[in-house]
């Protein structure tokens, strides 16, 4: 039928498997397990290409680290630990607009990539994470009370990804020292 052999249809079969499980390994790849975000190596190509499109002062990078994270998980247990990541990975994922960028680029570190945002934009949507993470965690009754702190600093003309996120950790290190649970630019 259609002008296709009979032989021709299990080789098509094989190609389409092959395809199929093509994309799978490049989803594992680049996809943190336990998040289900992209992970450190693909945050960094997919920021890289976003941020080429992005004029110079025009794109917010956010790092961000979950506040005393080593005593939720000597508190809770690292299975409680686990889920708290997880929802923060998916409160961040709720926040995000299509052409942003995110990744968990450490233990209990973000990163984000928001193209067309100024700094209090980016305070914005900081805060929009940490209260969507506050309101989850109240509605799971776990007595978690995760607090986030945040470095944000805007792409400078030819900065590369790996610079900007310097900077920003910089700006996070700052949000540490001054208290924890606030953003620093
Ligand atoms: P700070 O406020 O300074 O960030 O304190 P902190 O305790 O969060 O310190 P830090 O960010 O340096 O520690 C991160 C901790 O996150 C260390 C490690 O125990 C924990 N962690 C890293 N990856 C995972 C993970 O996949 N699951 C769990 N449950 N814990 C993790
Ligand atoms: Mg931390």
């Amino acid at each position: 039928a259609n002008g296709i052999e009979a032989w021709q249809l299990p080789l098509e079969r094989t190609e389409r498997k092959l395809h199929q499980s093509q994309r799978q390994l490049r989803f594992l790849a680049d996809t943190d397990t336990l998040t289900e975000v992209p992970n450190r190596r693909r945050f960094y190509e997919l920021a890289t290409k976003t941020l080429a499109l992005c004029a110079p002062g025009k794109a917010a990078i956010v790092m961000f680290d979950i506040d005393h994270f080593k005593h939720i998980n000597d508190r809770f247990g690292h299975a409680e630990g686990d889920e708290a990541l997880r929802e923060v990975a998916r409160c961040t994922r709720e926040t995000l607009r299509a052409q942003d960028v995110a990744g968990r680029i450490g233990g209990d570190e973000f990163a984000l990539l928001l193209p067309e945002t100024t700094v209090a934009e980016a305070f914005a949507v900081a805060s929009r994470v940490a209260q969507r993470l506050e309101v989850a965690q109240q509605a799971a009754q776990t007595g978690l009370q995760l607090s986030l702190s945040v470095g944000v600093v805007l792409a400078r003309k030819g900065e590369n990804i790996a610079d900007a996120l310097r900077r920003a950790d910089q700006a996070l290190y700052e949000a540490k020292r001054q208290g924890r649970s606030r953003a620093v630019a």
